[in-house]
């Protein structure tokens, strides 16, 4: 029996991680499942795979969550260090599928015991790639990329060296607002937002795909995790969301991985890997589907991609930094403090701040430091929308 926990069981990517799970319940024996404040699904999941531990994040869920699991045997937890207990307790396989930062301290828990780290927290190597990276190394404990496109680019990369490769392209939708007119992103709302073309997944990653801070933040995943040069790593957008991510090598072939816009595939093959098993996902036809397009994204329209060039450039603490600013932007969004059109520009403002200040981006890669650099970010950030609403 496999051993698997799932961080972030109750959200979009730990539902589809679970569905899979439940469908051959006699091969995993599951340790512990995480989520937040959604505690029926989190006991309901917990009961039906007959987990070890059921952790919330926050500690005034607690009492619901051991009411809700009364005489089932289940162990309880709460709060930020029960969550990397939870990652730390032995296990093969664990879903990193916590969104944002939080998902960073047990992600690195998973990785310190030695455990297979499925990771879909694309947040885990945007803020901290080089101590993900080392902390893996150390323990022994391999990383399996689950974003779609990363997922795609290791599976087209099978038997290659990623050093060698000519270019990696990134697919990307283009989001909810792709074929607006530019004047009108400004007054552009939450709800609209998060109404992906092709996707569907959690709110905070659909508003992110809508202003392609989620392609900034897998072009920076995609050079943390594949070493590759930032400057061979391109983005398309291809508004039909089948041909994941292309690989280009040194003789000219392009090889790409298509597949239906379902997370399971992607989830699966970390699951599953080395092999391949089969999977409940929709086989494309290729005659009926007819065409596939592609287009350059427009760097006025998507600023954020050109931050994350400016934040690879930089490297050091410049991603956590961007990461923090952008969820304290996002977060100003959603709470209608501040326009879509904003986000780009609090970001940018912040990555100017960490700039100023000395030592701050070149300090040494440790989660003190990045911590530290995540919550200036979110302060400057925050500051910017404040002066906003004094306008
Ligand atoms: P979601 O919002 O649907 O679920 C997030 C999960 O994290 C929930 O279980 C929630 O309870 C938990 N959580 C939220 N805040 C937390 C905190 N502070 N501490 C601990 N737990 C917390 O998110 P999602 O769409 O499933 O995305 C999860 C991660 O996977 C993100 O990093 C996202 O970028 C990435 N991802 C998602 C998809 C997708 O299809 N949804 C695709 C690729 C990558
Ligand atoms: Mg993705």
């Amino acid at each position: 029996m496999r051993r698997i926990s799932i961080l972030g069981a109750t959200g979009s990517v730990g539902q589809s991680t679970i569905d899979l799970i439940a469908r051959a319940p006699d091969e995993y024996e599951v340790v512990a499942l995480t989520g937040g404040r959604n505690i029926a699904q989190l006991a309901k999941d917990a009961r039906r795979l007959n987990a070890q531990l059921a952790v919330t994040a926050h500690d005034d869920c607690l009492a619901d969550l051991r009411v809700a699991l009364q005489g089932s045997g289940i162990e309880v937890a709460a709060g930020a260090v029960a969550l990397c207990e939870a990652a730390a307790r032995p296990a093969d396989w664990v879903m990193s599928a916590i969104v944002g930062a939080a998902g960073l301290p047990p992600g690195l828990a998973a990785l310190d015991q030695g455990a297979t780290l499925a990771l879909a927290n694309k947040e885990t190597l945007v803020t901290a790639g080089p101590l993900v990276m080392a902390r893996a190394a150390a323990s022994g404990a391999r990383i399996l990329p689950v974003d779609s496109e990363h997922s795609a680019a290791f599976q087209c990369l099978t038997g290659e060296d990623p050093a060698q490769v000519e270019r990696l392209i990134l697919t990307a939708s283009g989001g909810a607002f792709r074929d607006w007119p530019l004047a009108q992103l400004a007054s552009a709302t939450p709800a609209q937002a998060a109404t992906h073309p092709t996707w569907d997944m959690g709110q905070r990653i659909t508003i992110d795909s809508a202003s392609m801070f989620n392609k900034a933040l897998e072009v920076i995943e995609a050079k943390e995790f594949f070493g590759i040069a930032p400057d061979r790593i391109e983005v398309l957008i291809h508004p039909e969301s089948l041909v994941h991510a292309l690989v280009g090598h040194t003789d000219g072939a392009l090889i790409a991985h298509l597949g239906a816009p379902d997370m399971r595939h992607a989830i699966g093959y970390a699951l599953h890997w080395p092999t391949r098993r089969e999977l409940p996902v929709a086989r494309l036809d290729l005659a009926e589907i007819g065409g596939l397009s592609f287009q350059r994204p427009d760097p006025e329209r998507f600023p954020a991609l050109g931050l994350a060039r400016q934040v690879m450039a930089r490297g050091g603490l410049a991603g956590a930094v961007f990461n923090a600013a952008k969820e304290q932007a996002l977060d100003g969004f959603i709470a209608g403090a501040m326009k879509f059109t904003e986000m780009a520009d609090a970001v940018a403002a912040s990555l100017e701040r960490a700039e100023a200040e000395p030592g701050l981006i070149d300090a040494e890669f440790t989660l003190d430091n990045i911590v530290m650099a995540d919550g200036l970010a979110r302060t400057w950030a925050a500051d910017y929308i404040g002066n906003l609403n004094k306008r």
